[in-house]
């Protein structure tokens, strides 16, 4: 295991931030760390990254106990943190060259270069870091975390308050250092673990409340909350999908088309079934997907473990 954390809790006064939570994260997966503001994501990537000590329990990074050998386990760390400072007045290769100096880096020079590579950092390595736009910012920060080599990467949030394009540059970037590391990144956006994460560890009030493949929490059913849109040839004058036990709610789109949602896979089946029994006529049925944005949506719900 590349990150293993066991009942790991930080304490706030009386608050738990991070609440006793469990996780590992095998050598070469990206997984996606996913949470509403204030759930948890960020104080527990701090006390991965050594920055803050935890309250309560055990973190090992690539088998070295990251508590009782905090320095020697963030060589094996690369960490962007979500307010990542820079110095503006240094250009990027001499920023870099820096970075590499004080990790200890001996051959400085190909560090920088490889770091610059890493993140296609090329066009912009003679600029000042204050004339580069965010996202290539963004990146001298990425750079900075890499370029001791480390085996694991922990950024958080590492695209916020990029442009699109941007953002699908640092999402392509991110994605090819995964060939090569062990990535945890954290965000709030569903889209963003979906187009790069195999895994997704769902944190809501500093607990674990999902922990899994995207495919496999999309087909557990009891995170399923599946929503299919009905049309009807004719006007529907009293609505009858509470009939159907797995119904859970229904909105009128207009007095022909509804959306009803319930937690059943056989939903469309049952809405046939009802509908012929009461003589009313579908002419069109859809399902919506399981995302993973009702997935989310279902499990920062109800707190507690799954
Ligand atoms: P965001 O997505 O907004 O960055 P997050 O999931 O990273 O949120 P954290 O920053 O880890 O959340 O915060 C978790 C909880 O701990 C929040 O309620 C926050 O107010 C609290 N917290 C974080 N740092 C401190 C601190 N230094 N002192 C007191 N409370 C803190």
């Amino acid at each position: 295991m590349s990150i293993t954390v066991s009942s790991l809790g930080k304490k706030y006064g009386q608050q738990w931030a991070v609440d006793h939570i469990d996780f590992s994260i095998k050598s070469g997966e990206i997984v996606g760390f996913l949470g509403p503001n204030g759930a948890g994501k960020s104080t527990t990537m701090k006390m991965i990254t050594g920055y803050i000590p935890p309250t309560v329990g055990s973190i090992e990074v690539c088998g070295i106990d990251a508590v009782e050998n905090s320095i020697e386990a963030r060589r094996k760390i690369g960490y962007l943190p979500e307010h990542n400072p820079l110095y503006l007045d240094m250009f990027v290769l001499e920023y870099l060259d820096y970075t590499a100096g004080l990790s200890g880096v001996k051959d400085r020079k190909s560090a920088a270069n490889k770091a610059i590579e890493l993140t296609q950092l090329g066009p912009e390595r003679t600029k000042k870091i204050g004339q580069l736009s965010k996202g290539y910012r963004q990146r001298v920060g990425l750079a900075q975390a890499l370029i001791h080599n480390p085996d694991v990467l922990i950024l958080d949030e590492p695209t916020s308050g990029l442009d699109p394009i941007q953002v699908m540059e640092m999402r392509e970037v991110i994605k090819n250092l995964g060939h090569q590391k062990t990535v945890l990144l954290s965000t709030h956006i569903m889209q963003e673990v979906e187009a790069m994460c195999s895994r997704v560890i769902i944190i809501n009030k500093g607990t674990i409340v999902a922990n899994g493949g995207i495919e496999q929490l999309r087909n557990n059913q009891a995170l399923t909350q599946i929503t299919v849109r009905v049309e009807f040839s004719s006007a529907i004058q009293q609505p009858w999908f509470n009939e159907i036990a797995e119904v859970q709610s229904f909105i009128g789109i207009n007095p022909t088309t509804f959306e009803i949602v319930g937690n059943t896979s056989d939903l469309r089946e049952k809405i046939s079934r009802k509908a012929a029994e009461k003589g009313d006529v579908i002419i069109a049925l859809q399902q919506e997907e399981n995302s993973l944005e009702n997935i989310f949506k279902t499990v920062t719900g109800h707190v507690g473990r799954i």
